[in-house]
């Protein structure tokens, strides 16, 4: 089922070919995100403001209308990597970031803009893990070092589980 519908826009046609690339190239990672979010090419310019009041946001490109996903690279000197508000987001892709990362930064800013917690993945993990993602998830710290958790392995397990949420209507 799909949640809903974005035309990808960017700052070149370079990021816009990566990001609408990601999915294919990673298609066991990307199933679930496919499934429930469409993205095609955005014509023309996208409608974009900028917040100057407030340093963390400064620079940062919000798109103006509903549905549309911009995504922009070291041209734009934001220092924020991602945001969302309802239907819409923006984030950075930048070519030395591996395509897992890109993904999931996709995957997370979308989930925001349909209602949905993605920064809970540590607060929420009585609810989405397994037993087995339990077993890992305590091993891992050992394996990988202290605070290592926040990866695309772990993010994408979250984002699934949060996407089926939103499927079924889960706010
Ligand atoms: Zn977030």
């Amino acid at each position: 089922m799909t949640l809903r519908e974005y035309r990808v826009h960017g700052s070149s046609e370079a990021v816009v070919d990566r990001v609408l690339g990601l999915a294919a190239r990673l298609p066991s990672m990307s199933a679930p995100f496919t499934a429930a979010f469409g993205l095609s090419r955005g014509e023309g310019e996208a409608r974009i403001f900028r917040y100057s009041n407030d340093p963390t946001w400064e620079q940062f490109p919000f798109p103006i209308d509903q549905g549309v996903l911009y995504v922009f690279d070291h041209t734009i000197p934001a220092r924020a990597t991602g945001g969302a508000m309802e239907g819409r987001a923006s984030l950075r892709a930048l070519p030395q970031e591996a395509d897992a990362v890109v993904l999931c930064r996709v995957w997370h800013e979308l989930l925001h803009s349909v209602g949905q917690p993605a920064d809970d993945m540590h607060q929420r993990r009585e609810a989405w893990q397994t037993l087995a993602d339990r077993l890992w998830w305590a091993v891992w710290p050992l394996i990988f070092g202290p605070g290592s958790h926040d990866t695309p392995y772990w993010h994408a397990r979250y984002y699934a589980w949060l996407t089926r949420r939103a499927e079924a209507g889960g706010e």
